[in-house]
């Protein structure tokens, strides 16, 4: 199958001498073309310097990441900077917006960069995804007068204005109720099934179980997997209970 992102023997510490900590210990990983992955794995455990070593967002000490056939450390800055704006969208629990702009204006911010297109197609693209996630009527509103839920989906619309071929987001879920939580993940799968590839960084199980693989971290290293039949409908609550009886068993 082919691969969005392939990382091998990732390897990172932080901190110097008798501090030193390995926080990713030899991890490879790789994501297919339109997967659906899911990161589980106690606080500490090395998830998001995962997630940003695979998105070119953080360095490594050693191993080597590929994306779109093109080793990380071998580009420039420029190139890689390019090819995350290009490949790759970003969410995170507190989508991180501009107070000082509304939300359509914060959700074209990144794209405006991309000089070869032109506001009036932006504003065009932006509002058909608001459209798709239920936020038309909320692109005059500052980012402070809409919801937790109504915030994320915004930031949902902001990581898919260049089309990624993969999203990456980091406990997206984290800071939303169980129902937005739910909302969410209904159009992080619609968005899946049309081949966009994600990978999540979760502590709820019933967030990982929505997803086709669960890799379970500890210290730095995947100590576990498990995969499910990409469409779900069927026996959700089984695999919410096989989630929370492996997180049982890492210590989660
Ligand atoms: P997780 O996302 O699984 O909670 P992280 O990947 O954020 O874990 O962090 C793993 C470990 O690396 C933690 O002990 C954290 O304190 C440490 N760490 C992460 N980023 C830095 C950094 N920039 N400087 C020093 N230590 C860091
Ligand atoms: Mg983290």
């Amino acid at each position: 199958m082919k691969k969005v992102i392939i990382g091998e023997q990732l390897v990172k510490s932080f901190g110097e001498g008798n501090e030193q900590r390995r926080v990713l210990d030899q991890v490879s990983v790789e994501i297919n073309e339109g997967e659906f992955v899911a990161v589980m794995g106690p606080s500490g455990s090395g998830k998001s310097t995962l997630m940003f070593a695979l998105s070119g967002t953080d360095g490594i000490d050693s191993g080597t990441v590929m994306v779109d056939g093109k080793e990380l450390s071998t580009i420039g800055e420029n190139e890689l900077s390019d090819l995350r704006r290009r490949m790759m969208g970003f969410i995170f629990q507190q989508p991180t917006m501009l107070s000082n702009l509304n939300i359509l204006d914060n959700i074209i911010l990144p794209a405006m960069r991309d000089n070869r297109k032109n506001v009036v197609e932006i504003s065009q693209k932006a509002r058909a995804l608001m459209n798709r996630v239920g936020i038309t009527e909320l692109e005059k509103r500052d980012i402070k007068q809409v919801s937790g839920g109504q915030l994320q989906r915004a930031g949902i619309c902001r990581a898919l204005m260049n089309n990624p071929r993969i999203i990456f987001g980091d406990e997206p879920t984290g800071a939303l109720n169980s129902q937005s939580a739910q909302e969410i993940m209904d159009i992080l799968s619609e968005i899946n099934a049309e081949g966009t590839a994600v990978m999540l960084v979760t502590h709820d199980a019933k967030v990982a179980a929505r997803t086709e693989r669960v890799m379970f971290m500890r210290d730095g290293a995947i100590v576990n997997e498990l995969k499910f039949p990409k469409f779900e409908g069927t026996d959700m609550d089984g695999r919410v209970e096989e989630v929370t009886e492996r997180m049982r068993e890492i210590g989660i």
